[in-house]
């Protein structure tokens, strides 16, 4: 027997607005959205909003995982209406009934822990997962960096490694093993995370274990040429010979096909147009080969005819609506609107959407006052020359509103931190673009990412974890 929500009655004047994800793509539709308007429900598995960019900085302890995650709720306690959160994953789409089916996968689960949604409006922004094309053992043995969870298991991997390699007796095969980590896939994830890496044991891990640091090793694995495939010639080769630098064994032209519990079976494409196989053994496997489509996005790819030949997500029109439908925007990184995978993108996305749905909500209700204003009109005379005023005035203003331009992406730069405190950045400046890499592009990558930190809250804590480390060293305890 089911009871009623009794927090959340619905207003039945109002659409109901459901918004599936707290990434950077719904959080920024939230922020920008004028609550009043709709009935709005967020649903999502994680009730905090993530800020990527220094993800792979608490793979080390550079920086407490708590200080870039901001709650939910703090989130929507400053929005003008109520907006109800659910703590839940959306398992499945029904676009013709207009239901989604929620299910809460968290560990402590209620007597109900599934249930359906209807929504007038829907946007999806539930991301991408892990890529692994289907290599054999990758999701059995690596690590991903994506979530806290993964930046988590990553710091604790690494001290076992290191706590493992430095056991009474163990054989030096076994030592080198242990300290060798491997990153599979160049592109900016995986060069920040080997940078964060080699810093972490240049400036802790030699000092605390000095008898088994001449054995840490770092090397990252690309298939393709060169690393950083979307960033300029010049910042390719700058962080190419910084690894170098660093000690970061880069190799290049080589794909990983299997992965054992103690290592990486690689080819590697010779000059010569041959091929060479290579067994790698690892103490700590991390895998970012970039972004595959989650389940719920292909499983509602395949009940729309129009997205029978998208592949990489969901197909959406200028106005972020998922192709062949009529009532479901979708953004970020399961969308394909043309643009990169990346929080940028999916932010803009979201605050178009945010002013998209208010112009919406305010053409509505001066739609509805037109009406009314007209229907008075005719029936009393008396004052119509001032509601004719008005009506024209209100016509003036839904025209304004009305034309809204299509979504079109601002791309404000390219940044990636290479370690050794330096960082690479292509930037949009003066009309052209500027390409630099170092310390101070180093400074201003720290900067800009303090900058943009969710909340006043993120940026000191992020901020005092960055003096934290750098006066005591990183924490090593494993916990
Ligand atoms: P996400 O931010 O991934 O959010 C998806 C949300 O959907 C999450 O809240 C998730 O819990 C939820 N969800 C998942 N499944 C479901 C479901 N079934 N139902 C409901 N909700 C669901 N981009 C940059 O521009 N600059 C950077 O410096 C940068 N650094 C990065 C560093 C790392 C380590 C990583 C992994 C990515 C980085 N990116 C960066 C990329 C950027 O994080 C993504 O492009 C961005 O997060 C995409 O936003 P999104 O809203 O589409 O998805
Ligand atoms: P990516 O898709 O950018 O790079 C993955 C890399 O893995 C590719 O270069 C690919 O050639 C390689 N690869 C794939 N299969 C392989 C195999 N079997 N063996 C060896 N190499 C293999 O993935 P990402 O770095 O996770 O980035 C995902 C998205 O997030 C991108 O859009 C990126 O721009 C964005 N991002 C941006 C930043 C930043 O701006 N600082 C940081 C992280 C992520």
């Amino acid at each position: 027997d089911r009871h009623p929500d009794p927090q959340f009655e619905p207003d039945p004047t109002k659409k109901t607005l459901v918004i599936l994800g707290t990434g950077w793509g719904s959080v920024a539709l939230l922020k920008k959205l004028d609550t009043e308007n709709y009935n709005v429900v967020v649903v999502s598995p994680r009730n905090y909003f993530l800020f990527t960019p220094l993800l792979p900085s608490c793979t080390t302890g550079t920086i407490e995982h708590r200080s870039i995650m901001e709650p939910v709720r703090t989130i929507l306690r400053h929005k003008k209406a109520a907006v109800k959160f659910y703590e839940a994953e959306a398992s499945s789409i029904d676009p013709d009934r207009k239901i989604i089916k929620v299910v809460d996968n968290s560990e402590i689960q209620g007597a109900t822990c599934e249930t359906e949604i209807p929504y007038d409006m829907l946007v999806i922004g539930v991301g991408a997962e892990n890529a692994t094309f289907g290599i054999p053992g990758v999701r059995e043995h690596s690590c991903f960096l994506k979530e806290i969870g993964d930046a988590q298991q990553i710091r604790k991997k690494i001290m076992d490694c290191v706590e493992t390699a430095a056991f009474k007796g163990q054989t030096s095969e076994e030592i080198e093993r242990l300290m060798h980590m491997v990153v599979v896939g160049g592109g900016p994830t995986g060069v920040e995370f080997a940078g964060e890496l080699q810093d972490f044991f240049e400036e802790d891990i030699k000092k605390l274990v000095p008898e088994i640091s001449p054995r840490f090793k770092v090397t990252l694995i690309e298939a393709l040429p060169n690393v950083l495939p979307s960033f300029s010639k010049q910042l390719i080769d700058y962080t190419e010979n910084t690894f170098r630098e660093e000690k970061i064994d880069i190799k290049t032209k080589t794909m990983v096909k299997k992965v054992t519990e103690t290592t990486v079976e690689a080819e590697i494409s010779r000059p010569d147009g041959g091929k060479e196989h290579v067994v790698i053994p690892y103490g700590l496997l991390v895998w970012a080969t970039g972004n595959a489509v989650r389940p719920i996005i292909k499983d509602l790819m395949t009940k729309i005819p129009a997205q029978k030949d998208s592949r990489r997500g969901l197909a959406v029109n200028e106005y972020l609506v998922v192709q062949g439908t009529r009532d479901i925007w979708a953004i970020g990184d399961c969308a394909v609107a043309g643009y990169a995978p990346t929080a940028q993108v999916a932010s803009q996305e979201g605050n178009f959407l945010g002013r998209l749905f208010n112009n919406m909500a305010k053409t509505e209700d001066h739609e509805s006052r037109i009406q009314e204003l007209s229907s008075r009109m005719n029936l009393q005379s008396g004052n119509s020359a001032e509601a004719a005023h008005e009506i024209e005035r209100l016509e003036k203003q839904l025209r304004r509103i009305k034309d809204i331009k299509p979504f079109r992406y601002s791309h404000q730069g390219s940044l990636a931190y290479i370690g050794s405190e330096k960082a690479v950045a292509d930037v949009s400046w003066w009309n052209g673009n500027l390409a630099t890499g170092g310390s101070m592009t180093y400074l201003f990558w720290r900067s800009a990412y303090l900058s943009m930190c969710f909340s006043t809250r993120n940026r000191v804590l992020v901020l005092l974890d960055w003096l934290k480390s750098k006066a005591f060293g990183r924490d090593v305890s494993r916990e």
